[in-house]
């Protein structure tokens, strides 16, 4: 991260002089005004020292090309929020947007997210709760597309909250050598999540599909840690014993069995309802019996 110190000019208008009391919100702008860069936002702001009627000032502008300008150190108050307690009390970034809809644009917003990280870390604050909109201070339409598209804001938020909470609790590298998977099927025909913590509220990263086979080496407290380097609730997953787990055949009309994986290939025999397939591998879908392949939608797990 790459930040130019351009600080503006001691004055009551932008730049106080006043010490800050505490840093315990980060508050989000935008310009307003599309395809201005950092620096002429930074000189626009200097220029206000100039007139009476207008206090504006931000700690920090961020430009269309992810530069960052810091107009007035952090321990200093700007003047960003319309709120005088909120003032003393946070740090305010502007940001540069290519066009009206005040949407940023990826450089602009990669930097955003490292200084937020950045800052959340230094101060010990919590993105999901301490990172907030000038909205959220005066019900002041900015940054305004993250106020008219909310989901997108809290998109905002959650990769922060992600970034910090790696930096907090660095994922373990994994003594492979030591881990023991062993093979798990997975229970609910919805399938199941999988989670970068264990912990229901923690991100999604994937998901597995009903009767996939996951590998699961550590458990804690309910959670099992898979090969793919995340985390499934256990309640939802069956050890398999792979080459003696037991499957019935759901179909009243009884289960084809192919020749290869795929549901084109040949049919070298079918089995009736409720009969019972040992299954020996599987593949995507398709579990592998002694005579050939059946689509595992169609067992149901003993
Ligand atoms: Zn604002």
């Amino acid at each position: 991260m790459n930040i130019t110190d351009n600080l503006l000019s001691i004055n009551p208008m932008t730049r106080p002089g006043k010490k800050l009391e505490s840093v315990k919100k980060i508050i989000v702008h935008y310009v307003g005004n599309p395809t201005s860069t950092a620096v002429a936002n930074r000189n626009y702001f200097e220029r206000l020292s100039t007139q009476t009627e207008r206090y504006a000032s931000s700690h920090y502008i961020i430009g269309l090309e992810g530069e960052i300008i810091r107009c007035v150190p952090e321990d200093e108050v700007a003047w960003h929020a319309a709120n005088l307690s909120m003032n003393y009390n946070s740090i305010g970034i502007e940001n540069c947007h290519p066009d009206k809809s005040g949407k940023f644009n990826d450089k602009t917003l990669n930097s955003l997210y490292e200084m937020l990280t950045d800052i959340c870390m230094r101060y010990n604050l919590n993105p999901t709760d301490d990172i907030i909109r000038h909205y959220d201070v005066s019900k002041k339409l900015c940054p305004k597309y993250y106020v008219e598209n909310e989901s997108e804001w809290l998109d905002i938020k959650k990769n922060v909250q992600d970034r910090v909470d790696l930096l907090r609790n660095p994922v373990q590298e994994s003594k492979v050598e030591n881990i023991v998977y062993k093979n798990y099927v997975v229970l609910p025909e919805i399938g199941l999540n999988l989670r970068q913590y264990p912990d229901i509220s923690s991100k999604k990263l994937s998901s597995y599909k009903y009767n996939a086979v996951i590998e699961i080496g550590e458990i804690s407290n309910g959670w099992g840690k898979t090969k793919d380097g995340g985390w499934v609730s256990m309640q939802y997953v069956k050890e398999a014993a792979i080459n003696t787990t037991k499957y019935a055949v759901i179909p009243r009309i009884g289960l084809n069995c192919r020749e290869k994986p795929d549901i084109k290939s040949k049919i070298v025999t079918s089995y009736k309802y409720g009969s019972i397939l040992k299954i020996s591998d599987i593949v995507n879908e398709w579990g592998k019996t002694k005579d050939g392949y059946v689509n595992m939608k169609y067992v149901k797990l003993m």
